[in-house]
């Protein structure tokens, strides 16, 4: 049982189609769900049509199905791999020895890392660069073979101008990659927007309980998917079969659960801002970000991360031990709120020592905000002894 590639009609709302999409035709008497297909080879065939063969290479219908879903969303075609990092990795595998990547100076760590190490082995030359400053930007893309953007980023909330720099990237001949976890299918298609290939991290928001790994490329071009594919194959970044199946169940409640959690975000940010203890607000839903007009053109929401600073890095962990209902824990995007200080990750420099990451979940309103208060206020105290 496959899913039906052109079950879903055109036209429905994102919202709509992260319920239909991915599902199998409607056949009497069979599940509504591609089910957990749990499966290393299959039987051989004679046919053009009898490609199904051994999994790795050939795919399962329940990793499909979320391909086929994600895909509508993002208007491309989707390769399903083990993690986001598997993901990303398979794009920088694409490149060619020695090639020049221009990547953000903000970006997740795991992919500034995984750049690092390329470079560190010979493998390329990667220039990070302020994605906010799009000259900049267009100016260092210049005989570059990748450009790799991450908007909304990751930790400080940057937004870069993506219409704008895919469109640098393209004329430079620079294949464009985008890291969509933050913003998710709902809040941001980069395809529409001029890059080649989406990337997100589906163990946050489209997984969305914090219970999975895995990730996915969405490619404009079926060649490049095609690439991508290949590779996967090649290096076994082959998503779980329970885990590409809880993706898609993500999936369905994406749109609930984000609405639910930017308004949180969203409010959570304006108190924030007002209070004596927190020297900065990082989320571009507020007027007063500095991409607060390029996010408004190009995204259809803000999303449900923010980032706050306080004091210093002992005052930011005394916080973290002081909330309650949110979560001290790394990761983001699940129903529950989550926050820690990034800049005790490794290579972090450029993160304010008192910057706290909040990804703010599906609670009631007034449980996170009075966790917080309550939180911020010894925090003030043991942060200014005066
Ligand atoms: C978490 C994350 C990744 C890495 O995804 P994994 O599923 O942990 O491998 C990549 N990009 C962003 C923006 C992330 O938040």
């Amino acid at each position: 049982m496959t899913a039906d590639q052109s079950a879903t009609p055109a036209g429905l709302h994102p919202e709509t189609v992260v319920i239909c999409a991915g599902r199998p035709g409607h056949t009497a008497s069979e599940p509504l769900n591609v089910p957990i297909v749990l499966a290393s080879n299959f039987h051989a065939g004679s046919t053009e049509e009898d490609r199904r063969a051994y999994s790795r290479t050939d795919a399962t219908p329940t990793w499909e199905a979320l391909e086929t879903a994600v895909g509508q969303l993002e208007g491309g075609h989707a390769v399903a791999f083990s993690s986001g990092m598997a993901a990303v990795a398979a794009v920088l595998d694409l490149l060619p020895a020695g090639a020049r990547i221009v990547a953000p100076a903000d970006c997740y760590f795991g992919v500034g890392e995984l750049l690092a190490d390329g470079q560190q082995q010979g493998r390329w030359a990667v220039d990070r660069v302020d994605l906010t400053e799009t000259a900049t930007v267009q100016a260092a893309v210049t005989g570059a073979h990748l450009l790799w953007l991450e908007t909304p980023s990751n930790p400080l909330l940057d937004i870069a101008d993506l219409p704008a720099l895919c469109a640098a990237g393209r004329h430079a001949g620079a294949l464009v990659g985008v890291d969509n976890t933050f913003a998710t299918p709902l809040l941001q298609q980069p395809l529409a927007l001029g890059a080649d290939v989406v990337v997100h991290s589906t163990t946050k928001f489209i997984g969305g309980h914090s219970d999975l790994l895995s990730g996915i490329t969405i490619a404009r071009e079926q060649t490049l998917a095609e690439r991508l594919r290949h590779r996967r194959g090649l290096s076994g970044a082959t998503p779980g079969a329970l885990e590409a199946f809880l993706a898609l169940r993500g999936l369905r409640t994406l749109a609930l659960r984000l609405e639910r959690g930017q308004a949180n975000a969203a409010e959570l940010a304006r108190r924030l801002d007002q209070h004596p203890a927190v020297s900065r607000v990082r989320y571009p839903g507020l007027p007063g970000h500095p991409g607060h007009q390029t996010a408004a053109a190009q995204m259809t929401g803000f999303g449900a991360v923010l980032a706050f600073e306080v004091a210093d890095a002992p005052t930011a962990d005394r916080l973290c031990d002081a909330v309650h209902v949110i979560v001290h824990a790394t990761s983001l995007g699940g129903v529950e709120s989550t926050i820690e200080r990034r800049s005790k990750l490794p290579d972090q420099e450029h993160v304010p020592p008192g910057l706290l990451r909040l990804s703010v979940g599906c609670e009631h309103i007034d449980d996170l905000w009075n966790d917080l208060n309550t939180a911020l206020g010894p925090a003030t105290r043991l942060g200014n002894p005066a």
